[in-house]
């Protein structure tokens, strides 16, 4: 048999390494976060047991449950997973000439072979060349563990864990490090998705946190909540044939390394430039244009109805998808930047725009969301106990309903809840719901389960933790008792008949298919409108038909000179990302704007 002895070089000291038989992680690392080993079950004398190797100086530092005197060659190394063993026949030491194991390593943004002698105290580290043919390895998707559906229905602690870093690791060898990357293409604010995951694979976490943060200021939260199926993954080259690369999860792995380490840092802010911005709205749409504009050496301050900022963020997303500390990090994160939050302020009545503009802001943005309840009109909708998705959210989120007697907020209660709806918003109140004790919860939509607009996330978690789902029905009345508390829903069958303006399928009524559903709470979650507050003090502000903010250009200006708009005032209900991204847009003209040294 032909002696393969293989090339050295340069070995990484950060070994990501993988099973060749069952593409498992072979590390683990010391408590302290810094130093990989590799996990190996050796044979050797008559003894098996655990076997460590961690790469030190020109060999290994071992570690072993089984005695391996120097010079001992052992008789076998396997995976400690699938137990199969990792010594080819086919390869041997490129220094002593005796047997070595084979394993995967991720180098060089791509997977390669890592020898191993079998020889006790051999020096020799066998990995190949960097320009040495790369492995193709058919790695899984990962999957980040989650709380126990049966657990989390009891409380409000987060639903994902998130990647640890084997599978953080396992997953980002997924990544072709394509160059003409698609992802990137698929995502509102152009995060270097492939050079983040090239530091991740090189074991530089903090560094794949700053490299998301040079476009987006709020990674552990988009990490968590944003569709990306329907944005980078969904462009991501692997999901043509397969399963995209987890970009999502990998982002917030990076961000939470980054702020669990307590290694968030600054980036370099220009000079103070004596300009300044007033942002209206606290959500991701005004933090994202907060961050952009600090950086650039501008004062901005942003001013916020609410007491917290945050926006839907604090108010809306519960506690068991986006912990609210979280948020709280990445407003932190801005404060540091030096943007100055002004809270409990609803500009339209304790300011109108001239009265900023008087102030001295030579900029206005407003982003003030659409978080105005939209009802359906039925009859009796005004019984006791019906309740929009948004005074329900809330009242349990920003107001901490689930934590009585700790916060003393009243919290509607139901036994057999009812939320109608399909979107995210449906799906949080009816989790939540679940979470406050409700015995029996179901979710109305009127058209099918394709049609959802919820992130499918959100659906299957829904499902797993019991959630009942009625697809193809529409509520027509609601009936209350002599109290006039809710009591049962009417309702009717739907069935789907052509495209709408929408692009769905309408639903159509089923004449004689009325039915009665038992609720002793129903929320209604069907869309929002315009916040409607800043209206009173924004003389000559045009809206569209819809109420909603009217732009004259891409980056959100406005009817008024100096005033831009973005996110879901601009709109209507989107996401976290595309209220991002208008921001960054709008950022960029203000910029260019004050560059030119005048008002627009
Ligand atoms: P908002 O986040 O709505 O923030 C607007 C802010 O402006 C609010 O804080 C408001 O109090 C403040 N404001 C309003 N009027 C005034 C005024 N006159 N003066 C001062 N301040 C004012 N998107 C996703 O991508 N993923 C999800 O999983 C997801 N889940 C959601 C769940 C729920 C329950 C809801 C309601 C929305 C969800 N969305 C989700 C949508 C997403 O949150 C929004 O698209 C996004 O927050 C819009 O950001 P924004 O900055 O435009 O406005
Ligand atoms: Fe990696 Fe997919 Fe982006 Fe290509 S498209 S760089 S495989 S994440």
């Amino acid at each position: 048999m032909a002696k393969k002895t293989n090339a050295e070089s340069t070995p990484a000291m950060e070994l990501p390494a993988f099973c060749p038989h069952c593409h498992q992680s072979l590390n683990v690392y010391d408590p302290d976060g810094n130093r990989v080993w590799l996990r190996l079950v050796v044979s050797a004398s008559g003894h098996r047991g655990e076997l460590r190797l961690s790469p030190k100086d020109e060999g290994w530092e071992r570690l072993s449950d089984v005695p391996l005197p120097e010079g001992t060659i052992v008789e076998d190394l396997a995976c400690p997973h699938c137990q199969i063993s990792i010594v080819d026949p086919a390869s041997h030491c490129g220094q002593c000439g005796s047997l070595a194991a084979r394993l995967m390593t991720f180098s060089q943004g791509k997977l390669r072979p890592l020898y191993i002698c079998v020889k006790v105290g051999c020096p020799w580290r066998g990995l190949p060349k960097v320009e040495a043919p790369a492995i193709k390895v058919e790695v899984a998707r990962q999957k980040a563990p989650e709380q126990d559906a049966l657990l989390r229905i009891r409380n409000f602690s987060e639903v994902s864990y998130g990647f640890n870093r084997e599978a953080a690791l396992q997953e980002v060898s997924r990544c072709l490090n394509c160059k003409k990357p698609r992802c990137v293409a698929g995502c509102p604010v152009e995060i270097d998705i492939p050079g983040f995951i090239q530091h991740i694979g090189a074991g530089q976490f903090v560094e794949a946190a700053r490299k998301i943060k040079e476009t987006n200021a709020l990674p552990a939260i988009c990490g968590r909540v944003c569709p990306q199926e329907d944005q980078c993954e969904k462009a991501c080259i692997l999901g043509i044939k397969g399963e995209p690369v987890a970009i999502g999860k990998l982002e917030r792995f990076a961000a939470d390394f980054e702020r669990e380490t307590d290694a968030v840092s600054m980036p370099r802010k220009a000079p103070v430039t004596g300009f300044r911005v007033a942002v209206v709205g606290s959500g991701p749409g005004g933090l994202t244009l907060a961050a952009d504009l600090a950086i650039k050496g501008h004062s901005v301050t942003v001013y916020e109805s609410l007491h917290k900022p945050g926006g839907v963020l604090v108010y809306g997303i519960p506690e068991f998808r986006l912990p609210k500390a979280i948020v709280e990090a990445e407003i932190n994160y801005l404060r540091r930047l030096g943007v100055k939050f002004e809270q409990n302020a609803i500009v339209g009545r304790l300011y109108t725009l001239d009265d900023l503009f008087a102030i001295g802001y030579q900029a206005i943005f407003l982003a003030t969301g659409a978080g105005l309840p939209v009802f359906m009109g039925l009859p009796g909708e005004n019984f006791c106990n019906i309740l929009s998705a948004n005074e329900y959210l809330t009242r349990i989120n920003l107001m901490k309903a689930y934590a009585f007697p700790d916060y003393d907020t009243p919290a509607p209660r139901g036994r057999q809840v009812v939320v109608i709806g399909g979107g995210n918003v449906a799906m949080d109140c009816a989790r939540t719901a679940l979470r406050m004790g409700s015995r029996d919860v179901t979710v109305v939509y009127r058209r099918t389960k394709d049609e959802m607009p919820a992130r499918v996330e959100e659906v299957v978690h829904a499902e797993e933790e019991g959630i009942r789902f009625r697809f193809l029905v529409n509520p027509i009345r609601c009936i209350g008792d002599d109290q006039r508390w809710v009591r049962q829903l009417e309702c009717v069958q739907m069935k789907l008949g052509d495209l709408d303006a929408s692009g769905r399928p309408r639903p159509i009524p089923i004449a004689g298919s009325n039915f009665l559903l038992e609720a002793d709470m129903v929320v209604v979650a069907v869309g929002s409108g315009p916040n409607p507050a800043l209206f009173a003090g924004a003389r000559g502000l045009v809206r569209n038909e819809r109420g909603y903010i009217q732009i004259y250009s891409p980056s959100g200006k406005t009817s008024i000179p100096g005033v831009w708009a973005g996110g879901d005032i601009v709109t209507g209900s989107a996401t976290v990302i595309s209220a991002m991204g208008a921001a960054r847009k709008a950022a960029k003209d203000i910029q260019e704007t004050f560059l030119q040294g005048k008002k627009d």
